[in-house]
């Protein structure tokens, strides 16, 4: 029986621990293993972009959240200039007015 020549995936590899070498997984698809083939590799960084994404927003809603709750208690206790008030809140939460430049 003839022996299956295997072919590995094309990547270049480097961990802490080594230095660039080919990695050692068989390739699957267009010379890649499932890991290193480049669609895998966009589908994963879009992942933990739209991860990151998501807790910046939510970070963001929350702080924007806790000033306008701020703001709002300081108005209804009687604030004597809550449109100034306002304009600082709003200008705290996002300087540029839009709700994606929202300070940190
Ligand atoms: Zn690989």
């Amino acid at each position: 029986m003839a022996k299956t020549e295997v072919i590995y995936c094309k990547a270049i590899v480097k961990t802490q621990f080594s230095d660039p070498h080919q990695c050692k997984k068989g390739a699957t698809k267009d010379g890649y293993c499932k890991h290193h083939h480049p669609e895998e590799y966009a589908k994963r960084a879009k992942a933990k972009q739209d991860k990151i994404d998501f807790d910046f927003q939510r970070h963001l809603i929350e702080k924007g959240g806790l000033l306008m709750h701020a703001a709002l208690t300081l108005i209804l206790e009687g604030h004597d200039n809550p449109q100034a008030l306002a304009r600082v809140t709003l200008e705290e939460i996002s300087p540029t007015g839009n709700i994606l430049d929202i300070k940190t």
